[in-house]
C-alpha cells in the first residue's frame, strides 16, 4: 500500500508464477519447461547474431519470424502476430477484444490462472464456466451473451484436449465474439485450430515457443488470426512497446521454428516419457487425467496433495500444487527426462509406503 499508487494498483491480484529456485540438483517439475535444450540451430543463430548490430533496434514488424510461423500452417504473415511470450500476446488480446458493454468474458473454472488476472488489469468482467465431473470442458455451456471466450486447449492444468469438431462448435456458438484458443501445449498431442483460421473470422489461436520448442527463457509467443484481428493486436502493441522481441529473440525464434526435425524428435521423447510416467503413477494408485500436454494432472485417493508436494520438496523434487476448491486434491507434474520421471516414481513409492 502506498499513497503513490494509482487506485487500480490497489485492486490488482497479480499472477504468481511457479518458483525458479536457485538450488542445484533439483528435479524441477513445476513450470512445464522442456527437460531438453532447444534446437542447436536456434542457439547457433543467436550466437551469430550477438555482434555490433545490437546497437540497432530490432525489426518492429518481426517480418521474418512472422513469415516463418505462417509458412508452417499455410498462412501469410499478415495473419500472424508475435509477442514477448504468449502471456504478452494474451494480454494484448484481452485488451483488444474482450470489452463489450460490460458483458462477461467466459473461461473455465479450472484453467490458466492468468486469465482472471488480465481481467483485473483491464477491468473486464468475467464468468467462470465449470468443467464437468471428469474435469472436461463442456462446449455447450459457452453459449449466450458474453464479450468472448478463452479456451486453453489442451487445458491447463488438466492436460485434457478437445478435438477440432468441438472447437468448431464453440466458434459457431459465438460468431460475433472472438474465441481465443490458447494452444501453449498443443504440440504434445492435440490438434491445432490454426488451420481453421481462414474459415472463422472470430478465431484467434495463441501458441508459444516456451514448451515444445524449449525456449521459455527467450520469451516468444504468437497468434494466428484473420488480418483484422492481427491489426487490432498490432494497434495495441504499438501503443505499448514497438519492439517486444529483441534481435536475438527474433533470429533464435525464426531458426527454432524452421527446425521441424528437432521439434518432432523432442515432442516424441516427451510423449513417450509421459506414457511411461502415467503408467508408473497409475500402478501406485494415482488417478491421472488423460494428458495431451507436457505435464500430467493427478491425485491419490488417500493422500493429501499439499502434503505430498511438501514431502517431494524435502526430497528435492518440485511439482505444482494449486490451492482452490477444485484443484486442492490435485498435483500438476511436468514430464521430465526419463531419469527424472524414474526418480519421481521411486521417491513417491517411498513416501506412499511410509504411513506417517
Ligand atoms: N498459456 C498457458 C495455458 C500456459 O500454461 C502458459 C505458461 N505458463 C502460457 C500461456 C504462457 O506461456 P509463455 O508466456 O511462456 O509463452
Amino acid at each position: 500500500m502506498s499513497r503513490f499508487w494509482s487506485p487500480l494498483v490497489h485492486t490488482l491480484t497479480p499472477y504468481v508464477p511457479g518458483e525458479q529456485p536457485r538450488l542445484a540438483n533439483l528435479v524441477k517439475l513445476n513450470t512445464n519447461e522442456s527437460p531438453y535444450g532447444p534446437s542447436p540451430r536456434a542457439l547457433e543463430a543467436m550466437r551469430d547474431a550477438a555482434d555490433d548490430s545490437l546497437r540497432l533496434y530490432p525489426d518492429p514488424q518481426a517480418h521474418d519470424l512472422r513469415t516463418a510461423l505462417g509458412l508452417r500452417v499455410g498462412l501469410p504473415a499478415d495473419c500472424v502476430f508475435v509477442g514477448n511470450g504468449s502471456d504478452e500476446v494474451l494480454a494484448h488480446a484481452f485488451q483488444a477484444f474482450f470489452a463489450h458493454d460490460n458483458q462477461p468474458l467466459l473461461f473455465a473454472d479450472v484453467t490458466y490462472s492468468f486469465y482472471p488476472v488480465y481481467c483485473g488489469l483491464y477491468n473486464l468482467p468475467y464468468r467462470v464456466v465449470p468443467l464437468d465431473g471428469g474435469m472436461r470442458v463442456v462446449v455447450q455451456d459457452y453459449a449466450g451473451p458474453c464479450s468472448g471466450v478463452v479456451l486453453a486447449n489442451p487445458n491447463a492444468p488438466t492436460g485434457i484436449a478437445l478435438g477440432l469438431d468441438e472447437i468448431r462448435r464453440l466458434l459457431a456458438l459465438q460468431p460475433d465474439r472472438v474465441v481465443l484458443v490458447d494452444e501453449a501445449y498443443v504440440d504434445f498431442g492435440a490438434e491445432s485450430a490454426a488451420r481453421l483460421v481462414a474459415e472463422y473470422p472470430n478465431l484467434l489461436v495463441v501458441q508459444t515457443l516456451s514448451k515444445s520448442r524449449a525456449l521459455a527463457g527467450l520469451r516468444v509467443g504468437f497468434a494466428f488470426g484473420q488480418p483484422d484481428l492481427i491489426e487490432a493486436l498490432t494497434r495495441v502493441k504499438d501503443s505499448f512497446n514497438s519492439y517486444p522481441l529483441d534481435r536475438l529473440a527474433l533470429v533464435g525464434a525464426t531458426a527454432a521454428v524452421e527446425d521441424e526435425a528437432w521439434l518432432e524428435q523432442s515432442v516424441r521423447r516427451v510423449m513417450h516419457s509421459r506414457a511411461e510416467l502415467t503408467q508408473g503413477l497409475e500402478s501406485q494408485g494415482f488417478e491421472v487425467l488423460p494428458s495431451a500436454a507436457n505435464f500430467v494432472y493427478m491425485r491419490h485417493p488417500d493422500r493429501d496433495a499439499a502434503d505430498l508436494a511438501a514431502r517431494l520438496r524435502e526430497r528435492a523434487i518440485i511439482v505444482r500444487h494449486l490451492k482452490g476448491e477444485r484443484t486442492a486434491e490435485w498435483l500438476r507434474v511436468t514430464v521430465g527426462t526419463d531419469a527424472q520421471c524414474q526418480t519421481l516414481l521411486a521417491v513417491l513409492r517411498d513416501i506412499l509406503h511410509r504411513n506417517t
